[in-house]
């Protein structure tokens, strides 16, 4: 008989910081980073999760990124031992699952989950570019609450309409918290927004959506954030935000405008 080999994860990063974007804006979050995206967004600001890095890099004091590095692929009980040091009493309002796509390392996931909870009884918040509905519905009834993306063509260069709405179905089927965030650039095509906004209000038009104007300072692997015919990706003017706003309120009863507010204030 072989022993069952122990599960492992493809990591970026652990560490303790508060969260800059959506519904959980302004909470403090322990976050695990996966590496690995299948998508391409033209906004990424985390192009460095695209691959899986030979190092890892694991806060020891929460707030203080005093990483240590540790190879990947990871193991288990290393994870748990990680978060168990960070996780400090009352200090995390909840666990953040990013990347990266966390949904690409599903059979992980599932295993760690369960564990988590038992080891820390946080909230589990997902945070997903709400594009694979089968790997979602192997960890739903472990999470708390879904921050999902709808990736808008214009803005993104990605289009997985139908893809979003068994996404976001799911989420709404199974109870947990779930929000819309669309990213907003001034390449924006407003007919998209309002295919988004007919999207969530097919499922309930209660359901809150952010509207996230893309980061003037963010870059993409070391050069300014720009479309694939190099028209560079700016932030919506006030006129645009206020028109796309009233838009979307057409068809749902929360949109929020809300920028990257973890920059802001100097977070990384
Ligand atoms: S889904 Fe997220 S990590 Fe992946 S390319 Fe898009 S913005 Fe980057």
């Amino acid at each position: 008989m072989f022993a069952k080999p122990q599960p492992s994860a493809r990591l970026i990063e652990i560490f303790s910081a508060i969260q800059g974007e959506g519904l959980n804006v302004g909470t403090r979050q322990l976050f695990i980073r996966f590496a690995l995206c299948d998508l391409r967004c033209h906004f990424c600001d985390s192009a460095h999760t695209w691959q899986v890095p030979t190092l890892c890099h694991i806060e020891q004091t929460p707030g203080r990124r005093d990483f240590e590095t540790h190879r990947n692929p990871v193991l288990l009980p290393l994870v748990l031992a990680w978060v168990d040091r960070q996780n400090q009493p009352g200090l995390h309002d909840s666990i953040s699952l990013t990347g990266g796509e966390p949904l690409l390392q599903t059979p992980f996931l599932v295993e760690l989950l369960p564990q988590l909870h038992q080891l820390t009884r946080l909230p589990v918040y997902l945070e997903t570019g709400g594009h694979r509905p089968e790997q979602l519905g192997t960890i739903l009834p472990y999470l708390n609450s879904v921050g999902m993306d709808i990736k808008l063509p214009s803005v993104s260069g990605e289009n997985h309409w139908q893809a979003h709405t068994e996404f976001l179905q799911h989420c709404h089927d199974s109870q947990v918290e779930v929000f819309v965030k669309l990213i907003i650039s001034t390449t924006t095509k407003p007919d998209e927004l309002e295919r988004a906004a007919e999207l969530v209000a097919a499922c309930s038009p209660g359901i809150p959506v952010f509207l996230q104007p893309v980061t003037p300072f963010g870059y993409a692997q070391g050069k300014p954030l720009e479309t694939p015919h190099h028209l560079p990706l700016l932030p919506p003017t006030p006129d645009q935000v206020l028109d796309w706003q009233a838009l979307m309120k057409r068809h749902l009863q929360s949109v929020r405008v809300v920028p990257q507010t973890h920059k802001i204030i100097g977070q990384l």
